[in-house]
């Protein structure tokens, strides 16, 4: 079924931009990478890939950006862009003019930084914004991209007609979801607890998409070349954070182990058009 009206216990952007905002400082004072840091999961082609966990999360910035069909001077919209690192290294292989937005004001300041940095001020630009409300006109981008932000968003098929609506006739969307591989109870779901984000079952995406409009192109279940590995870096990096126990709320966003032990979640590419008119 697709959904039309959030769930009840659906993530509130403001509360998913302060949880960044935070963090984003505490990746910055405590992992010291607060530049070029991709937030979210590694993709590794097999089994024998011997990528470094950072190097993952660049492969698969690559594998959902070649789905895109950008060309040079392309606009792009990143929706949910993190610290901007997925928009500047687009941005510099493809050449396509790249506007990435997110609900953390943190992020944005970071993913200016980083542009700047880069030398790509002109070519890419950063803008708080929710995408339940997409502040741009009707056809404004080629394609849009969305790295692990849809688990974010109280109402995926309201996100979904929105990048329709600023997608030109033709133009693409590629995004990553985490979906349920079996049902927990929402009280004890490892990513509810831990990152305000919700899953949906891998079945009803194709529905979600046609309601909003868009044509299905390709669903990927790429669960074991990202989930396993990412997940046990993940714990491997929360070992170096010395969190102060009473520090609860950042204990609960650094708690991967809660998903290592855990076979619930699955990762999803997904990629769709808007139709030709
Ligand atoms: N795509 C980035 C960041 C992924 S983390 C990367 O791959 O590095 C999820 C991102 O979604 C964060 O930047 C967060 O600020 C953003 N986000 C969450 N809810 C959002 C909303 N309602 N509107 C816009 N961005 C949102």
């Amino acid at each position: 079924m697709a959904e039309r009206v959030p769930a009840p216990n659906a993530p509130v952007p403001e509360e998913v931009g302060r949880m960044y905002d935070r963090m984003t400082l505490l990746g910055a004072d405590l992992l010291g990478n607060g530049h070029g840091y991709n937030a979210h999961l590694g993709y590794w082609d097999g089994p024998h890939s011997e990528l470094t966990y950072d190097q993952a999360t660049d492969r698969l910035t690559d594998v959902m950006a070649q789905r895109l069909r950008l060309g040079s001077g392309a606009r792009l919209l990143d929706v949910g862009c993190g610290v901007g690192a997925p928009a500047v290294r687009i941005a510099r292989r493809t050449g396509a003019e790249v506007t990435g937005i997110a609900v953390s004001r943190e992020q944005i300041a970071r993913a200016d930084e980083l542009a700047h940095t880069a030398g790509l001020r002109g070519q890419v630009s950063f803008r708080q914004a929710d995408a339940m409300d997409l502040p741009y006109a009707d056809a404004s981008f080629d394609a849009v991209l969305a790295i692990e932000s849809m688990p974010h968003m109280p109402d995926r098929g309201r996100v979904l007609r929105e990048m329709r609506r600023v997608l030109r006739p033709g133009g693409r969307v590629v995004l990553t979801d985490f979906f349920r591989r079996r049902s927990p109870s929402p009280a004890t779901h490892p990513l509810r607890q831990t990152m305000g984000s919700t899953t949906v079952p891998l079945d009803d995406y194709p529905a979600i998409l046609r309601a909003a409009g868009l044509e299905f192109v390709e669903m990927l279940d790429i669960t074991e070349e990202t989930v396993p590995r990412s997940f046990a870096a993940l714990a491997e990096q929360a070992k170096d954070l010395h969190l102060a126990p009473e520090d609860t709320e950042a204990q609960c966003y650094f708690n991967p182990q809660a998903v290592i032990d855990t076979d619930l979640l699955g990762y999803l590419l997904v990629a769709a058009r808007r139709p030709r008119d």
